[in-house]
């Protein structure tokens, strides 16, 4: 899935969660200003104050009930929630206003709160918002159109006047809440996207030092870190393990005669050349300067002899001219090869060392050659 559109995802899930509890929230704020308005009612003290009692203690119940239950089973849904809520303030205090004339002044101020309650308890996105301010309003008009006759024409300006206002102000309030929603959205897309590149840089730089820049080959600090796994690889399996040193013959002949550039082309080539020999699984490693290291898991010393002498035929076929390395006169390379074991306590180290000294025998017997060192050889000092 596409970056953005993850971003995008996940952030209309918090933002859909944030709404709920909102929308919750506003049912909870509901359900306590009806039960405050009870003893408002008592207050009263008139005979028509029963009709009154039982539409804000209903009111009252059915907000807690959205609170406590609808709300959860409409989770997914916290607009139709908002919009419950919002049914419920503005039947119950219209109705309140009906059953109680002597609470008419309260009842326009709860009227005119209800608009500006949505903006922060519900703060839907503008459509629904000004569709919802709409169906408010709509609401109020009937129900000054519907109210008795004793309201005076002053009182049903009044209440007209002042919930216009207060939609009005709403709708300011919402929009200016939406700007901020959106940059918010837009600086999570854009910190994630940036986190995303850091990533990829990181990845490519830790690739990049894996890997020696001249051979594409593995560099001397892969091989620190992956001795060690093949190390624990080696103890935790009972398969073999080899590895193999091999070092360019006369290599400082070449780049006296041919410069130090035709060497860097040589070493290239060389890279390419081991790479050709190696099995699947097989990693070659530059351990110094014409110097390389392969790494044979689940390999025998005859299995990596083999692999050594594999790229010693590629190198032979590509006839490379080294007059400077008799009698082949064309480039070679020495190697030493041995054996992880590590019931005879030859770990990965200690195979390296071995295949160190075997390298240098093969130097002394003449170049050009694989010696490898059994594991009963005697472990040379490292
Ligand atoms: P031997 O057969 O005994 O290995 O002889 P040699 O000449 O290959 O070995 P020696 O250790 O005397 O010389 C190695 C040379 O490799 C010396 C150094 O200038 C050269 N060298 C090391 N790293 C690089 C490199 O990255 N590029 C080039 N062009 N030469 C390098
Ligand atoms: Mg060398
Ligand atoms: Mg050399």
């Amino acid at each position: 899935m596409p970056d953005d559109l993850l971003v995008d995802g996940r952030y209309l899930a918090r933002e859909r969660h944030d709404q709920y509890e909102r929308a919750r929230l506003a049912a909870l704020i509901l359900a306590q200003a009806e039960a405050l308005t009870i003893p408002i009612v008592l207050a009263c003290g008139r005979p028509a104050r029963l009709g009154a009692l039982g539409l804000v203690a209903c009111s009252a119940i059915v907000a807690f009930l959205l609170w406590r239950t609808v709300a959860y089973r409409l989770r997914r849904l916290p607009g139709i929630l908002g919009i419950l809520v919002g049914a419920v303030a503005t039947a119950s205090t219209m109705g309140l206003d009906i059953l109680e004339p002597d609470l008419h002044t309260l009842v326009v101020g709860y009227l005119t709160m209800i608009p500006l309650a949505s903006t922060i308890l519900l703060f839907w996105r503008p459509p629904t918002h000004l569709a919802a301010l709409a169906a408010f309003y709509g609401a109020t008009m009937l129900f000054v159109l519907l109210s008795p006759p004793s309201l005076e024409l002053a009182e049903r300006a009044t209440i007209l006047a002042l919930t216009g206002a207060a939609c009005l102000l709403s709708v300011f309030g919402n929009l200016e809440g939406t700007l901020r929603r959106n940059s918010r959205a837009r600086q999570a897309r854009q910190l994630r996207s940036q986190r995303l590149e850091l990533r990829l840089i990181a990845r490519e730089r830790a690739r990049e030092a894996r890997t020696d820049a001249l051979t594409g080959l593995g560099s001397r600090r892969a091989l620190h870190e992956d001795l060690a796994a093949a190390q624990e690889r080696a103890r935790a399996s009972d398969r073999r393990t080899a590895v193999a040193l091999l070092d360019v013959d006369h290599f400082k002949a070449f780049n006296d005669r041919h410069g130090h550039r035709a060497g860097d082309g040589l070493l290239e080539r060389i890279g390419s050349a081991i790479r050709s020999g190696l099995r699947q699984g097989d990693v070659a490693y530059r351990y110094g300067g014409e110097e390389f290291l392969i790494l044979l898991e689940d390999a025998s010393a005859d299995q990596a002899e083999a692999v050594v002498g594999r790229i010693r035929s590629a190198l032979d076929a590509a006839g490379i001219d080294h007059p400077g390395n008799p009698p082949w006169k064309t480039v070679t390379f020495s190697a030493g090869v041995a054996e992880v074991n590590l019931d005879r306590g030859i770990s990965v180290e200690a195979a390296l060392r071995l295949a160190d000294h075997g390298l240098y025998a093969a130097k002394a017997q003449g170049r050009n050659r694989t010696v490898t060192e059994s594991s009963e050889s005697p472990l040379p000092d490292g």
